[in-house]
């Protein structure tokens, strides 16, 4: 097992398979996609040795990111094979959902376990304006038809002073009768997005009160569950969670490494560099890789630095998925 010397355990791997994006969500790539060089993301070959070099060391769940991960024409292969992985018992994605109705079967018949979305306004106005695309309805449907086909969904919105605080009633609403587990993510910093973040930042912990004060229960979750908080309440058929990175002890319960697209391992979201293990693919035994994960992670620091503004190599979340 993947364990630090903070005793922290690492079950889960997030594997971003692209850095492009097609959505230019004002927190994150407001200008767009930007590529200013080439670039050679992780192959299907390559996914397939870092899967199970990290199968072979504990991890049971891969969550796919990017960018947009649906915007690689190969995603259901990717998943298949990341889902066909020994020891691999769990393969997630986190998307922007505008793919959603015409290739979530797709992705299901490759063996899919859940699918997070992010929506950050159920508004379409205000969804346009954060994403700088007016998709909001296909999103829906393309949830709809993932909950029929029985995959667990988890929306994730980020909360943003200036744009969604207010729709908490309007998300509430919707999870009434929608088995979904909606998440409000604190907005971070990151290096490219200080003035957005001074300007919008706010904190989970006034929703957190509200809803206790409302009948919501927070849920027990078990010691690997990893840092949100979730509430449930018995008159709503969905979920709410809370991730609140900027909260005292949030890293406590780190569980998760991450890939970038081109092959390098982040030990934190805002690490200071990602270490470069695709070097390590070129050995067909995937020995080489395994040895070289355990010796990496002694690296890991007990907590990020954002409080200090600290945001590490991380221009904007694109580059490394959430
Ligand atoms: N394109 C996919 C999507 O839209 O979900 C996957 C990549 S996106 C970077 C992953 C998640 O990170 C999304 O839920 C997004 O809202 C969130 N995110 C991006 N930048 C963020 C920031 N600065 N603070 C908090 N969450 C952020």
């Amino acid at each position: 097992m993947l364990e630090d010397k903070f005793g922290r355990r690492f079950h889960y791997l997030r594997l971003s398979i692209t850095d492009v994006c097609n959505f230019s969500c004002e927190y994150c790539l407001p200008n767009g996609y930007q590529c200013d060089t080439p670039r050679d993301f992780l192959r299907l070959e390559e996914i397939r040795k870092i899967a199970t070099a990290f199968a072979n060391l504990g991890t049971s769940k891969i969550r796919i990111t990017g960018g947009e991960p649906s915007l690689r024409k190969d995603l259901p292969e990717i998943i298949q094979a990341c889902a066909s992985t020994p020891g691999i018992e769990h393969v997630a994605i986190t998307c922007n959902g505008y793919k959603l109705p015409e290739q979530i079967s797709s992705w299901v018949d490759a063996g899919l376990s859940s699918l997070n979305v992010s929506i950050d306004s159920l508004d379409p106005r205000m969804f346009a304006a954060i994403t700088g695309h007016d998709k909001l309805k296909t999103i829906i449907q393309g949830i709809e038809i993932a909950l029929e086909l029985g995959i667990k969904v988890k929306v994730n919105a980020v909360l943003m002073r200036h744009f969604n605080r207010n729709e908490l009633d309007s998300f509430l609403d919707w999870i009434k009768e929608k088995p979904v587990t909606l998440r409000f993510i604190e907005l971070m910093q990151t290096g490219d997005n200080k003035l957005f973040f001074d300007q919008n930042h706010t904190s989970g912990l006034p929703i957190k009160e509200r809803l206790l004060d409302n009948g919501w229960q927070q849920i027990e979750q078990n010691k690997t569950a990893g840092p949100a908080q979730e509430f449930t309440h018995k008159d709503y058929k969905g979920n709410i969670g809370l991730i609140m990175p900027y909260s005292k002890d949030f890293c406590a319960t780190c569980n998760r490494l991450r890939i970038s697209a081109l092959g390098k391992l982040h030990l934190c979201l805002f690490s200071e560099q990602g270490l470069d293990v695709r070097q390590f693919l070129l050995d067909n035994s995937g020995q080489r890789l395994q040895e070289e994960l355990v010796s990496l992670l002694a690296d890991k620091k007990s907590t990020h630095f954002l409080h200090d503004g600290y945001t590490g190599a991380t221009k904007h979340l694109a580059m490394l998925g959430g």
